[in-house]
């Protein structure tokens, strides 16, 4: 094969991470830069650039690379650009795919969100394999979702489509979303939003918590799983409290395109049973009847990185149409 390698970028909120990857679905060699230090969009690519130039040099030059594919967050598969991404740094319409071809001598670049990258990831590797009609949920710094309908990965009529993230669950005294809105489901259930609602119960209660000795500003989700797995009672009960808002927005989903999945994905959940449990709970409570105990719940079984890095790269072995890629 003339170009044996696609290289796939996963753009996250706090890290880039990037890797080249051949054609059995194996990470050849990777890196990574942080992302939310670079206030300026042109920083960033230089720096990212020069991290692409090494992986790339060591899988033996521009010429062994086919393609390249980036998962980011509103990252629109039609024009390459990001669009108001709410967790990154850079505001309004940044031109990715074109910055990066450009700083690659031209190299092709393919973009599609984050959680897309995932869901392609997931069907080509993962827990989705085989399947036609699922949903990847990814819970990160924020709460994305890929939904694949029919085989298909839904964008929609403008490349946006699968913002379940930002469905609003609450409509009285909603938390202010990075989106700008209040009451997003990402607000309360993303590994900021678990950090958030730590703050929250340690503030309006007395009892004793393991999370007390921690500065408030400075609690994690990981901090609050630590704490969970000391038994203590309120990282329990946040646990709770978030596996149960992600189960009742589930029940919904499910009453949209009748999933036979709904896979997990990312750094929540390694608290493994601590959010299934009440997710499950709060799922069988709310689902409409014809769908009950129809749709599985899964977590991914793909390595985080690995996965959103291979969904990504899966973007790169595509035949371009000139219309839609750079
Ligand atoms: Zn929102």
């Amino acid at each position: 094969m003339e170009k044996p390698y696609v290289v796939g970028i996963d753009l996250g909120g706090t890290n880039t991470v990037f890797g080249v990857v051949d054609a059995r679905g194996t990470i050849l060699h990777s890196g990574s830069i942080k992302t939310g230090k670079h206030a300026d969009i042109s920083d960033y690519i230089a720096e990212l650039a020069k991290g692409l130039e090494v992986v790339i040099e060591r899988a033996g030059g521009h010429s062994k690379i086919k393609g390249i594919g980036i998962g980011a967050p509103n990252g629109n598969y039609f024009n390459g650009c990001i669009e108001f991404a709410a967790n990154l740094p850079w505001k309004g319409k940044i031109p990715l795919a074109q910055l990066i071809s450009e700083k690659l001598n031209g190299l092709p670049v393919t973009l599609t969100n984050d959680a897309n990258a995932a869901a392609i990831g997931e069907m080509t590797y993962g827990a989705a394999r085989g399947m036609k009609d699922f949903i990847v949920i990814t819970l990160g710094t924020g709460v994305g979702s890929g939904i694949v309908i029919g085989g298909n990965l839904v964008y929609g009529h403008d490349g946006f489509a699968g913002e379940l993230g930002h469905v609003i669950t609450r409509r009285q005294n909603g938390r202010m979303c990075g989106c700008g809105r209040e009451g997003c489901l990402e607000a309360y259930t993303s590994a900021t939003g678990v950090a958030r609602t730590a703050r929250e119960y340690l503030a309006i209660r007395k009892d004793e918590s393991v999370l007390r000795e921690l500065n408030p500003d400075e609690i994690t989700s990981k901090d609050v799983y630590d704490a969970a797995m000391k038994n203590d009672k309120i990282a329990l009960e946040i646990f709770e409290t978030t596996g149960h808002m992600l189960g009742e927005a589930f029940a919904d989903f499910i009453a949209f395109s009748s999933p036979e999945a709904i896979i997990l994905f990312g750094g929540l959940t390694k608290a493994g049973d601590l959010i299934m449990k009440p997710i499950k709970e709060s799922l069988d409570k709310n689902i409409l009847n014809a769908f009950a105990g129809k749709t599985k719940l899964l977590f991914s079984q793909l390595k985080e990185s690995d996965a959103a890095v291979l969904g990504a790269s899966a973007l790169g072995w595509e035949v371009k149409d000139p219309s839609t890629t750079i």
